[in-house]
């Protein structure tokens, strides 16, 4: 039994408990368990129910991620425990991700130290660790004690996450955290309501703040047919981006159809071009295509327009620039290069 972190007593009811680890901050009564189905009240403590429990685990190209900004050419140790906090419709890994609401609620997965999870990444030549696949913040205690043990051992920490962190939990995560790859899965809260059953505003705060904290950020939105695609909704996330940091860099993706969204097709190389044109005009420096390999995935300068890291898929075609200078103009590119 690992305890759970962030989290406190309900005032006047102690055995009830009130989860802070993600916006949803779910009130837990005893024997019940929160949103994520991986927190449970134990007579009045929460648990973590994954600690060690690793049910993916790859070495994976940092550009899976995808971070194209992030020690490019790299490995990362990749890992997963079962669980989310997100109920997204179109999941990709709903075999894992939403395990614990589909099966018995059984948590399975092979047992695994942070020392061990450190030990494999040195072994495998890995430049870092990503805690991905599902929504790593639902993991937070293993995904931080591995990556306390990785930071001294010279290995870089990564989260792909879709943002719903709360604050606090937030800082606690930048205080030992490298990189992150943020959805901004739309623009509107009606979608993350309807299809993700979570709120838009706590995504956009934590890019907001993960950027201030100096973790170096990126973002995916995967563009879905009808659903978050129209010019309006892309100009608004290019717009929020664009006024953050026109230098982070913004995924457009390929949606395919899977899990529980089947109604659609897959989205068109053209529509997939309109989204990067999209962020382009909008004034961000770098918009890569993603699920459709063979375009719109080179680093482009944005001082002189000269192509500084051309990639075909997660592979690079080339060295990357040494500290990320353009070998054009000798501009120095946004990113973590060495
Ligand atoms: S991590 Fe989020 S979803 Fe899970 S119990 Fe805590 S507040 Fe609820």
């Amino acid at each position: 039994m690992h305890e759970a972190m962030l989290y406190s007593q309900k005032k006047g009811t102690p055995q009830v408990v009130v989860c802070g680890l993600c916006n949803h901050r779910c009130t837990i009564p005893p024997g019940r368990r929160g949103i994520c189905g991986v927190r449970e009240n134990r007579d009045g403590t929460l648990v973590s129910l994954v600690y060690g429990k690793v049910v993916a685990e790859h070495v994976d190209p940092i550009e899976k991620k995808p971070l194209f900004h992030f020690l490019p050419g790299s490995r990362s140790y990749s890992l997963a425990t079962m669980g989310c906090n997100f109920r997204c419709l179109h999941c990709q890994n709903f075999d894992i991700a939403q395990a614990p609401q589909l099966g018995d609620g059984t948590i399975s997965g092979q047992p695994r130290t942070p020392e061990e999870i450190v030990a494999r990444a040195r072994a495998e030549a890995c430049a870092s660790i990503s805690y991905t696949y599902v929504e790593p913040t639902i993991f937070y205690e293993f995904s931080r004690d591995c990556a306390e043990l990785a930071r001294r051992a010279g290995l870089a920490n990564v989260y792909v996450s879709n943002g719903y962190m709360s604050p606090e939990a937030a800082r606690e995560i930048a205080s030992w955290l490298d990189a992150i790859n943020i959805d901004i899965k739309a623009f509107t809260d009606d979608f993350y309501k309807k299809v993700c059953r979570a709120r838009l505003q706590p995504v956009l705060d934590n890019v907001r703040l993960f950027h201030q904290l100096g973790v170096w950020v990126e973002v995916t939105t995967l563009i879905i047919p009808g659903l978050n695609d129209s010019d309006a909704e892309l100009k608004g996330i290019a717009r929020f981006l664009y006024d953050l940091d026109p230098a982070i860099p913004w995924h457009v993706s390929a949606f395919r159809p899977a899990y529980r969204m089947t109604d659609r097709p897959p989205t068109s190389a053209e529509q997939l071009a309109r989204a990067h044109r999209i962020g382009v005009e909008s004034g961000l420096h770098h918009v890569y295509q993603g699920n459709i390999p063979g375009e719109g995935e080179d680093t482009i300068c944005p001082s002189c327009g000269g192509t500084v890291l051309a990639r075909y898929g997660f592979m690079l075609k080339g060295q990357a620039p040494a500290k990320g200078q353009c070998p054009h103009c000798a501009a120095v590119l946004a990113g973590v290069w060495e």
